[in-house]
């Protein structure tokens, strides 16, 4: 890693999470030049319990390099490792630093505490180093700051309330009475790291839990014409339920769908489910259904909950209440330039290339999914938004924009123009329209 002292650059990538890293190896190999901040898998090593397993495929687990040639299978061949699933998340945290050292790409581990827009370029401003001035920024910072806290649970102290990202390490909860809030991958999954280490856990949701694969099965027998069908169904990336899950491959052909289409589809797609092998070990773990809210008490040193008819005492409730795009969250996006990207629900309205309604801004990853569908909330996006966003770029620099005309966004393009008519109907969307060259 290094700290570079240019003060401008063609591309700035801020965020060196899987996105990041793919898309900063691809716009290398094409030539672009272009520097990344952020620290390397930060999320994946500080905001994820340490025991945790990958849910996705081990085929859909490779951060996506221009050559195909730094994949988890390789990593495993070059080191005389064989990977079952579910992959531990310490063997990606190996695998990731691997990839990176190989990909080449320099890191600058700087936290961006400022970016607006001066002129053609973008202005840069980090914790600590100069500023840096870039032609086009790709923001990949991730889930960031865009955790969910039901309101009930807001201004508790943090001893008693923290959301699961909080956590690298579950130790500290051991012998003590946990409340998991939230029965998703996440939450099921630190239920049952809590009660491996000796914490007396029940698990709060408001739905049943929905378990995938047939390790959860409960029917004994009937499971090889179970297990064809899932083979027959299921798709590499694992994302959504057959027959949504073709769809969600093809991140263009989300892209292009009906406004309020495609948000069903994306939700549709992401709705909380477990992996089959979660459910084994939460034996010793109890489950409440819950109606409506949940209502804490605090009283000195603990939390209460109601359940059923009576009020429960735990040392800590734990949100695994996921997260909510909002990227004015992300704290860093000057006032002025927030208002000239358009945004629905909290999330930028992307066009091709992935970007936004301001030139040169680009969101991959979690920011992506409004756009370019649920694909973009996991690894195995990282392969079509790096390709794609590079592909995008480097047309742009062989033939600079001509100005918008009618109907479509900028002439002469090959590229493929969202229709932002569509996304102006909608109410919840707020923000500048389509600059244009
Ligand atoms: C509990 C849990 C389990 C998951 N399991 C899986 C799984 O099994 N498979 C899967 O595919 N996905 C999984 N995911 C989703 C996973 O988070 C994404 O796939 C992946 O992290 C997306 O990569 P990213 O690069 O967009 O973001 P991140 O990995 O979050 O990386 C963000 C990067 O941005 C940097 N950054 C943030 N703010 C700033 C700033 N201000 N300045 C500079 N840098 C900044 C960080 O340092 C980091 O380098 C899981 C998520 C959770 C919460």
């Amino acid at each position: 890693m290094k700290t570079g002292d240019r003060s401008h650059c063609e591309v700035a990538v801020v965020g060196a999470g899987p996105f990041g890293l793919a898309v900063a190896a691809h716009l290398r190999r094409a030539g672009v030049e272009t520097r990344v901040f952020g620290d390397p898998m930060s999320f994946w090593r500080k905001r994820m319990p340490r025991g945790m397993r990958l849910r996705s495929p081990l085929g859909a687990s490779s951060i996506a390099d221009p050559e195909d040639a730094l994949t988890l299978g390789a990593y495993a061949r070059r080191r005389g490792l064989a990977f079952t699933y579910p992959l531990p998340l310490e063997d990606f945290l190996r695998y990731a630093q691997w990839r990176l050292e190989e990909s080449g790409v320099e890191v600058e581990a700087r936290e961006l505490r400022g970016i607006e827009k001066k002129g053609r370029n973008f202005r840069l401003r980090f914790a600590e180093g100069a500023p840096v001035s870039a032609y086009r920024v790709v923001i990949a910072t991730g889930l960031a700051n865009q955790e969910h806290r039901p309101a009930s649970f807001l201004g508790l102290p943090r001893e008693l309330v923290s959301h699961s990202c909080e956590h690298e390490d579950l130790a500290p909860f051991a012998g003590k009475r946990v409340a998991v809030v939230g029965a998703g991958q996440g939450g099921c999954e630190s239920a049952a790291l809590l009660s491996e280490i000796g914490a007396d856990v029940d698990l709060f949701s408001r739905e049943a839990i929905r378990w995938l694969g047939s390790e959860a099965s409960e029917e004994k027998g009937s499971a090889p014409v179970k297990d064809l069908l899932r083979g027959l169904t299921r798709t590499k990336n694992g994302v959504g339920p057959f027959p949504l899950n073709h769809i969600a491959d093809h991140p263009d052909v989300v892209r292009r769908m009906p406004d309020g289409f495609r948000r069903e589809f994306i939700a549709r797609c992401l709705r909380p489910a477990v992996a089959g092998w979660v459910k084994p070990r939460l034996s010793d773990v109890t489950r409440h259904l819950v109606q409506g809210e949940l209502r804490p008490e605090v009283s000195q040193s603990a939390i209460r909950l109601r359940v059923e008819e009576a009020t429960k005492t735990y040392d800590h409730v734990l949100l695994s209440t996921g997260y909510r795009i909002d990227i004015a969250r992300l704290g860093f996006i000057a006032p002025e330039l927030l208002r000239r990207i358009r945004c629905c629900d909290g999330s930028p309205v992307l066009a091709a290339g992935f970007e936004s309604t301001v030139r040169g801004l680009h969101f991959v990853g979690s920011s992506a999914v409004y756009s370019f569908g649920p694909l973009m909330r996991f690894v195995a996006g990282t392969r079509y938004a790096a390709r794609h966003l590079t592909q995008i770029v480097v047309a742009r620099r062989a033939a600079p924009p001509l100005r918008t005309v009618s109907g479509t966004d900028f002439a002469g393009r090959s590229a493929p123009i969202s229709p932002y008519s569509e996304f102006r109907k909608s109410r919840q969307c707020v923000g500048g329209s389509r600059e244009s060259g």
